[in-house]
């Protein structure tokens, strides 16, 4: 482990899972907090969206499973009420039948629709749900079905265009794969004992999933500085600014700290790198750099497609987190690919990006902890035996 330590998180920059690893322990409490945060631990999302590719068969009956939405618009804190105001919809849904689509291992969903975002953003028919009170663990979701999705979401990374794709597919496999990472850390540190009917750690789960694969734990770190790095380029062109986070004049002063707050996430980072620290998290210009329009297209229509599946997912608290994280990495990919310091005027971000954007980055902070603590138990089994 003290080797794996000292192994470069990505090539060209030379930062270390050692070196992450104390940062993180600096910025866990204050994620911690910033999630729990009215602000923050509310997301509005449409949890009942028609599933775009397949017909979703066969759903998770478990109660884990299961999400708890805010269907009375007087239980959400007052940071949301005016935007919550006669928003609130009806959590009842009925899916149509859609025809099945044959997802072989060779095949591409096709690209349904073209904006600017790296995710589908909802706008209809959304609810909102307390994400503090419906935590991202073990759920049952398992076999036939979530396998059959993760396939669709990895047959993803098959370009059409471009000549120099290698570093682009990479990219975007590292993504998926450093995402996925961090689920199976999650439910794997909250695990159910079925003896105990209790949520805890379950090292061998981890390690059948996660840990026995260096590669899998190194792509989830270099989704922790994909992150950072555009926190940082947040910070560097002043985007928060002229950002609002809530209408109402009262809450100013709340509006002020938390913006601090968020910019404070970037300090340890530069405590450890100093004036480096910008360049050496994640150096976006490496991407992208030849047959530049039509590949950078066709990436941002294939991760939007992953967005789209999480429509698909069967369990709603699988879905809901599988929304917020493709959510908050699309968000990172816009702000690293799209934001151009020399001219911010047409970038845009909205409150479900930022949001989703922290409570990622706080996802992948809390798997980098429980890796720490997997690590002890491994050590005090290897002693016991
Ligand atoms: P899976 O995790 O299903 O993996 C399938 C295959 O992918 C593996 O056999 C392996 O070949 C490959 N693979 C696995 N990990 C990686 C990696 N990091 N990089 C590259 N390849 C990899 N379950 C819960 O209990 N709680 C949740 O919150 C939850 N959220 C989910 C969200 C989404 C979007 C999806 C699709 C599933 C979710 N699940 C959740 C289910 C969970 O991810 C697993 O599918 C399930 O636990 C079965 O795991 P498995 O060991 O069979 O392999």
């Amino acid at each position: 482990y003290s080797e794996f330590l000292r192994e470069p998180i990505n090539d060209t920059t030379g930062v270390t899972i050692g070196q992450i690893d104390s940062i993180n322990k600096a910025l866990r409490p204050v994620l911690e907090s910033l999630t729990h945060e009215n602000f923050f631990k509310i997301y509005r999302l449409n949890l009942f969206k028609e599933c775009p590719f397949w017909d979703g068969e066969g759903f998770c009956m478990h109660r884990s499973c299961a999400v708890d939405t805010i269907d009375d618009w007087e239980d959400l804190p007052l940071i949301w009420q005016p935007e919550a105001l006669g928003k609130l919809e009806s959590t009842a849904h009925e899916r149509d039948h859609i025809p099945n689509v044959d997802l072989d291992d060779e095949t591409c969903i096709d690209a349904i629709s073209t904006n600017d975002n790296y995710c589908e953003i909802d706008e209809d028919d959304c609810v909102y749900v307390n994400l503090v009170d419906n935590p991202e663990r073990f759920t049952g979701y398992g076999g036939e079905q979530s396998l059959q999705i993760w396939k669709a979401i990895y047959n993803e990374n098959c370009f059409q265009f471009g000549h120099s794709q290698c570093v682009e597919k990479q990219f975007f496999y590292k993504v998926i794969s450093g995402m996925h990472s961090s689920i199976s850390t999650h439910l794997t540190n909250e695990f159910l004992d079925l003896d105990t009917k209790e949520y805890g750690p379950n090292l061998k789960q981890f390690m059948v999933k996660v840990g026995d694969f260096p590669d899998r734990l190194q792509n989830m770190y270099f989704n922790y500085i994909l992150i950072a790095k555009a926190l940082l380029k947040l910070d560097q062109f002043h985007v928060l600014d002229d950002f609002t986070l809530c209408q109402d004049p009262e809450l100013a002063q709340k509006e002020s700290a938390l913006k601090d707050d968020i910019r404070s996430l970037v300090a340890p980072f530069h405590d450890q790198f100093g004036s480096d620290s910008y360049a050496r998290l994640f150096d976006e210009r490496q991407l992208f750099q030849d047959d530049t329009i039509s590949l950078k297209d066709e990436f941002k229509e294939r991760f939007r497609n992953v967005s789209r599946i999480m429509d698909c997912v069967h369990c709603d608290r699988c879905r809901l987190w599988g929304k917020v994280q493709t959510t908050g990495y699309g968000t990172a990919m816009k702000i690293l690919f799209e934001l151009d310091g020399a001219d911010n005027s047409s970038f845009t971000l909205q409150k479900t990006e930022l949001i989703a954007l922290i409570n990622t980055f706080d996802r992948l902070s809390k798997s980098i902890s429980a890796v720490g603590r997997f690590q002890d138990l491994y050590s005090t089994e290897i002693v016991r035996e």
